[in-house]
């Protein structure tokens, strides 16, 4: 795997983001088909530059889209985490952000994505002091420079919206906000089969009705990752002790009795 904010296409396809259809289709429209389709953007007017913020609780899919929404656009994905950029002395940050951007200029089209944002954008005044105010304003200085950005869709991730400084919530700043809700009944099934697609699942297996079970009850999409890792493992446990008993039983699939125990495992 990559390096920090090093700049690449990101493998993941939309058919790895389980549920969340209406933010595919919010990002299709603002930024897959204006990276295809430059000249009716320019045809129609619309050279202002968007910026996102993806909030909602932790191991919903945020970042899983933001790289789902590059890979489909073609484009570099820059991962930045926030408390990153302040981990340094003071006005080192404001370089460590110019510098962001403008290496983000350089390998544009591109995503630029902000995790844990709400670390460098706290309200003024709160948590932090000046050393985040100072990064602020930079940041902001940044995000306004539209006509400089062409290219670069900035995208910002939090748990904590409420904390985060009003004046970074503006349009062109981040400005269009996009709620990633825990899964209900059925993303968790639509997140289960994101999931088993590069995995050997037993055709007797009904992954939504997985999904609909109490026990799945306030699973992230974070959590069902790992319940799939731990059906695999208790199938692979079973293979290996078959091997070894030389017992012929093949082919191995994960089987419902692996979610079983897999379940006892996670909660
Ligand atoms: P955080 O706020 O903690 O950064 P996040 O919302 O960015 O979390 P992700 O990093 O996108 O969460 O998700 C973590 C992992 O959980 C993913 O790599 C994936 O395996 C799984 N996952 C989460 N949501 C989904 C989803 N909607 N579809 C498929 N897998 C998911």
């Amino acid at each position: 795997s990559r390096r920090e904010g090093f700049s690449t296409i990101p493998n993941v396809k939309w058919e790895d983001v389980g549920g969340l259809d209406i933010l595919r289709k919010e990002f299709d429209r603002y930024i897959v088909r204006r990276v295809k389709y430059p000249e009716l953007h320019e045809e129609f007017g619309l050279d202002m530059e968007t910026g996102f913020l993806l909030y909602g609780p932790p191991g919903c899919g945020k970042t899983l889209i933001a790289k789902a929404i590059a890979n489909e656009a073609g484009v570099n994905f820059i991962h930045i985490k926030g408390p990153e950029l302040l981990n340094k002395y003071v006005g080192e940050s404001e370089q460590a952000v110019r510098t962001l951007f403008s290496r983000a200029r350089t390998c544009s089209p591109c995503i630029l994505f902000f995790d844990e944002v709400d670390a460098l954008t706290t309200q003024r005044g709160k948590e932090g002091g000046w050393v985040v105010e100072r990064l602020l304003n930079q940041l902001l200085t940044e995000l306004d420079g539209a006509d400089q950005r062409q290219g670069v869709f900035v995208i910002g991730a939090t748990n904590r919206p409420e904390v985060m400084d009003r004046a970074v919530l503006r349009p062109g700043r981040f400005g269009k906000l996009l709620y990633v809700p825990l899964p209900g009944p059925v993303e968790r099934g639509l997140i289960l089969k994101a999931l088993a697609r590069k995995k050997p699942i037993d055709a007797s297996v009904d992954l939504s009705a997985i999904g609909r079970m109490k026990a799945c009850e306030n699973l992230s999409g974070a959590d069902l990752a790992a319940l799939m890792h731990e059906a695999a493992m208790a199938a692979l446990d079973d293979k290996l002790a078959s091997n070894e008993s030389r017992l012929i039983t093949s082919p191995w699939t994960i089987k419902s009795t692996h979610f079983e125990l897999a379940l006892t495992k996670i909660s």
